[in-house]
């Protein structure tokens, strides 16, 4: 038995804590995690979870406005912002108690409070000393504000779980996932929405004609797009406020969210008791192995600033618990992950861009755009894009990416093959399922381009 008071303690109780935290316990380790906010972390409480309801109940009023055309006499009518704060936060709330039942079950000792370091192997869990073989520092992230005078005047994407009222008008800063997801949700449920970003297209470091297709889907959508926009102030205008950029334009608006990333969450964790320097932000620098400086720290998920995706962190959580209890060293993969952005249509994508992948060698590539068969009746102006990237030395699919319906799900079918290292002949020779979008992956014949 080990002379301190666990084998592992994991200071932080999101995906990434909880499945180090949990499964490190079923390996007989004696573990401990403190969580001093929410159980499940940004994910499940101002994240993935309650955004993704919301997104839904955007949808049902996109398929209330075209369903007439499919010969229903339904009425899309307003929409009730409160219905759907208490069904959201309700489910938010089931899955609180089954992470925190998850760890008991497990036998983990919970802590409901922030731990800090005391030294390298002590820590302060509100107001406790309690000592750790091993530490995992699983923290996550927050949302970070422009450095803008009046930026306190607008909301991070934390505020947006907490509005008791829809706005009627918002103004939504950033060009990366949550601006987008938001701008697109909130337009959805009603809100008039400018969405304001610095490049002259969205999801910069995403392939050339994903980003082109969303920047004219947000378009459709209704939102107005201020592409190669700087915010410079934000102030009060009468009831409402003004947001005005470095070029001059001025938007009058009754809300703005800034969605201009995220910051690792290590302010007052005592990092340099532990003898850690922190990186780049305030992050936890780590090797592939997830180890910090100090040979019994380590750290995964947001803090470290490597892939920031909940099923990365649970995915690193679950190999780091593997390797350090269950005799059974391994790593995750940060190759192929496939990740989506939520909007309506959404986009999804997995492996490299075009730019990346002819960068590294001449590629052969596929785009295919068409309206789906859904909105040949609807009429709606929602177009589908899909595309692949392939390597023509090794006839490899290096990227699949895709706007449109379902494109998440279908995405995630098409990231196996990629991790499997299937071929563009691999893909030509698979039945497709008819009639779907999906089967486009399958039937793209004609080559769009070559490019090296
Ligand atoms: P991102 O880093 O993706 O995007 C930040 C955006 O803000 C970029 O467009 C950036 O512009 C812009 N920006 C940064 N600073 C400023 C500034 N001072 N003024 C104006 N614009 C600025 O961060 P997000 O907050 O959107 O998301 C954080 C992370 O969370 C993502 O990287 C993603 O990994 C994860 N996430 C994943 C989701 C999913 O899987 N569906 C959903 C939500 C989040 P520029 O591009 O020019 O730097």
């Amino acid at each position: 038995m080990s002379a301190y008071d666990f084998d592992l303690f994991v200071i932080g109780g999101g995906s990434g804590g909880v499945r180090c935290g949990r499964i490190s316990a079923g390996h007989g380790a004696r573990v401990a995690v403190a969580e001093e906010r929410f159980w499940g972390g940004t994910c499940v409480n101002v994240g993935c979870v309650p955004k993704k309801i919301m997104v839904h109940a955007a949808e049902y009023g996109q398929w209330a406005g075209e369903a007439p055309a499919f010969g229903w006499q339904a009425e899309k009518g307003a929409h009730d912002w409160a219905t759907l704060v208490a069904a959201r936060d309700a489910e938010v709330a089931r899955l609180n108690a089954i992470y925190a039942r998850l760890l008991g079950n497990a036998g983990v000792t919970s802590f409901n409070a922030r731990a800090t370091f005391i030294d390298p192997h002590t820590l302060d869990v509100g107001g406790q000393r309690v000592t750790a073989e091993r530490i995992v520092i699983a923290v996550g992230g927050r949302p970070q504000r422009p450095e803008i005078p009046g930026a306190e005047l607008g909301l991070v994407s934390d505020d947006l779980f907490t509005l008791k009222e829809r706005p009627r008008r918002i103004v939504v800063v950033g060009g990366g996932y949550i601006a987008l997801e938001f701008a697109s949700l909130l337009r959805g449920l009603g809100p008039e929405v400018d969405l304001l970003y610095r490049q002259p297209l969205p999801l910069r470091g995403m392939d050339g004609d994903l980003r082109e297709a969303m920047a004219e889907a947000l378009g459709h959508q209704g939102i107005r797009l201020h592409p190669g926009q700087m915010p410079a102030r934000l102030e009060k205008a009468g009831e409402g406020l003004r947001l005005i950029t470095e070029a001059g334009l001025a938007l009058e608006t009754d809300q703005v969210m800034f969605a201009t990333g995220r910051v690792p969450h290590t302010d007052g964790l005592g990092l340099e008791r532990a003898g850690i320097a922190p990186g780049r932000s305030g992050c936890v620098p780590v090797t592939l192995e997830q180890a910090t400086t100090q040979p019994h720290i380590f750290a995964i998920g947001d803090v470290t600033d490597q892939l920031n995706l909940t099923p990365v962190a649970t995915a690193v959580g679950h190999a780091l618990a593997d390797t350090l209890f269950g005799g059974n060293a391994r790593t995750a993969s940060f190759q192929n992950v496939p990740t989506a952005i939520f909007t309506s249509p959404p986009a999804a994508t997995v492996g490299l861009s075009e730019e990346v992948a002819a960068a590294q060698g001449p590629v052969d590539v596929y785009v295919t755009r068409f309206t789906p068969m859904r909105h040949t009746i609807s009429k709606a102006a929602r177009r589908t894009m899909m595309k692949l990237v392939v390597s023509r030395r090794t006839r490899r699919v290096l990227g699949a990416h895709m706007l449109g319906e379902d494109a998440a799900e279908i995405m995630q079918g098409i990231a196996v093959a990629i991790v499997a290292g299937a071929t563009k002949e691999d893909f030509d020779r698979t039945i497709g399922i008819h009639p779907t979008a999906a089967e486009e992956f399958v039937t793209m014949r004609t080559l769009t381009r070559q490019v090296g």
